[in-house]
């Protein structure tokens, strides 16, 4: 039997292209080779399902570094405020939390997985999970069939490729998407691990002297080899036995990526800075003050509230200055050395985690070759391509899962819409 479309994949993307197929007026084969669907969703958000932000369609698009614009047309289709609306529509309340982000209120990213799954099931999209497709047949420039991996094939005039990326394989995601699409004439941009925890070598580092030290509010910079600043992020982070990791970090992954390779050099620097909001001639001043307030206190004890104290003892050593005596006799130009370790502190990286380990793969089928409006490949009749698969990368807090929800709900109208008015 012909199928009207086919969704491979059944992620956020392939859920809301089915989703949208069926709801006009298409019949829809949805097919996932994992026993469950929507598995990465599920762990999404630290398992409590980031389902989009709530920006302005501009913000949004800036959180979208990896182009971010070509999301101008999807999001005119189907955008944050209508995944809101969505969700809300079906019984799902929604909050808003810290930068826009917005979870489900019962912090359960179950819930949203069962309720597009309902919603698949209610509209009659026929699912078939534990089902791997091998690939796409082709014929005249135009989609013909579906092949499986036990060699069945699945006649079909509308296909849309929902695989993702190459990342975290365990949940389904293990790049097969790319080869169809360049069967059918598509590029597909060098693939890179993005929103990953950066890598370093630093005596520090190996010796494990910061691990586990978390810092808030901080700002992350990423240098170019000739000290330019390529891109500032601010917000918390980690050091980690490998190098640094959190969310300031995540996002600055991507740019220490492709300064390496840009560059051709084997690290770059990054700089912290504990107190973005503070000059260093203030916080010297308040370190100044406090020493005057606490002549005879041990400069440990006097500064213990400026940072976090393992932070400050690690400040401390690298400076070969004895904390333990009074603060009155720490000179000037060692407290001006602790202002600059805490406004300008180095750390070397050489590289981040692989892509398997990181939260979205960068690169994937060009944009140039799919239409905006409609996610419908400028090479191939009747394919479709939405969600992680495809070259656009947000940073993590819902932006991923907004491109995946937007991309998908376009490509699955406009698919239904392709093959109802042939
Ligand atoms: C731990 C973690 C946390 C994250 N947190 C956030 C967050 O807070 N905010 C955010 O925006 N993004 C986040 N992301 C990223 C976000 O989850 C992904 O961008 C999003 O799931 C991509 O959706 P997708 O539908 O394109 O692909 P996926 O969710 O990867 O789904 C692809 C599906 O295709 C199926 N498939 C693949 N190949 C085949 C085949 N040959 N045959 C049949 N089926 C196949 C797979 O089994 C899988 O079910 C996170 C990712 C991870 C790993």
């Amino acid at each position: 039997m012909k199928q009207d479309v086919i969704v491979i994949g059944g992620g956020p993307s392939g859920l809301m292209a089915s989703i949208a197929a069926a709801k006009h007026g298409a019949q829809v084969l949805l097919i996932d080779k994992g026993n469950k669907l929507g598995r990465k969703l599920a762990i999404s958000g630290g398992g409590r399902c980031n389902v989009t932000n709530r920006m302005e369609i501009q913000d949004l698009i800036a959180h979208i570094p990896g182009n971010g614009r070509f999301m101008h047309s999807p999001f005119s289709v189907f955008n944050n405020e209508d995944i809101i609306d969505y969700f809300e529509g079906l019984g799902i309340a929604l909050k808003e939390e810290d930068r826009g982000r917005m979870f489900p209120v019962n912090n359960k990213a179950t819930t949203v997985v069962e309720t597009l799954l309902n919603q698949v099931r209610s509209l009659g999209v026929q699912i078939r999970t534990n089902t791997t497709v091998r690939t796409i047949e082709y014929e005249n420039e135009a989609v013909k069939a579906v092949k499986l991996d036990n060699g069945e094939l699945i006649q079909t005039s509308a296909v849309i490729v929902a695989t993702g990326g190459k990342s975290v394989p365990h949940t389904g995601s293990t790049g097969d998407g790319y080869p169809w699409a360049e069967k059918a004439g598509h590029t597909i941009t060098d693939l890179y691990p993005t929103e990953v925890p950066i890598t370093s070598n630093e005596r520090f580092i190996k010796e494990k002297k910061l691990q586990g030290v978390s810092l808030r509010d901080i700002e992350l910079t990423v240098y170019n080899p000739k000290g330019k600043k390529i891109k500032t992020h601010d917000g918390d982070m980690i050091f980690t036995h490998f190098g640094i990791s959190g969310p300031a970090t995540l996002r600055c992954s991507q740019y220490v990526v492709k300064a390496l390779k840009k560059f051709s050099t084997p690290t770059i620097k990054m700089e912290i800075d504990l107190f973005p909001k503070q000059s260093s001639e203030s916080l010297f001043q308040e370190i100044l003050s406090e020493v005057k307030d606490n002549p005879k206190k041990s400069l440990k004890n006097t500064l213990k509230g400026l940072a976090v104290e393992r932070f400050l003892l690690f400040v401390y050593e690298s400076l070969s200055i004895d904390s333990q005596l009074d603060s009155q006799s720490i000179p000037h130009d060692q407290l001006r050395a602790i202002v600059k370790m805490c406004k300008q502190f180095e750390i070397e990286v050489n590289g981040t985690l692989s892509i398997e380990k990181a939260f979205v793969t960068g690169g994937g089928v060009s944009i140039k070759e799919i239409e905006p409006k409609t996610m419908h490949s400028k090479k191939a009749e009747g394919l479709y391509f939405c969600g992680e698969v495809l070259d656009i990368h947000g940073y993590t807090g819902g932006y991923n899962i907004t491109v995946a929800f937007s991309t998908g709900y376009t490509a699955g109208k406009s698919a239904a819409e392709h093959v109802l008015h042939r």
